[in-house]
């Protein structure tokens, strides 16, 4: 069923507390923790609870939790202390554009300057 765990997800494993993560804020519907390989000095993502291989088919079956991603980005930003500095959202989507783990998430990057285009 669409949204169900799936068993070779590694994100899913996390969610379920099989793999560990450094957790930084949960909520009903999602979870926040900090990139294993962090490419600036905030990098935190933000997950649904609900498997969805990419935040474009999460918004299309579950646009309440798409919303809830977006909100807990802004507020992980906030924890974060980046607001004032700017910082990015980023949701690769496909092996192309970088995607390595296709389970629906948010990076969120902040705490140095960012470049334009990203490359
Ligand atoms: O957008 P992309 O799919 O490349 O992002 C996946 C991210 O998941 C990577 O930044 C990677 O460092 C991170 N990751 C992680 N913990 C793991 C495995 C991957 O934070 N156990």
């Amino acid at each position: 069923m669409a949204g169900e765990p799936q068993p070779d997800c590694l994100f899913c494993k996390i969610v379920s507390g099989d793999i560990p993560a450094t957790i930084v804020r949960e909520s009903a519907t999602t979870v926040a923790f900090r990139d294993i390989n962090p490419q600036a000095p905030t990098h935190v993502l933000v997950i649904p609870k609900a498997h969805y291989p990419d935040a474009a088919s999460l918004a299309a079956a579950e646009p309440e939790t798409a919303a809830d991603v977006l909100r807990e980005a802004g507020l992980v930003a906030a924890d974060e202390k980046v607001t004032g500095s700017g910082y990015r959202i980023v949701l690769n989507t496909g092996s192309g554009a970088g995607q390595t783990v296709f389970h629906a998430h948010a990076h969120v990057l902040g705490g140095r300057g960012l470049q334009w285009p990203p490359g």
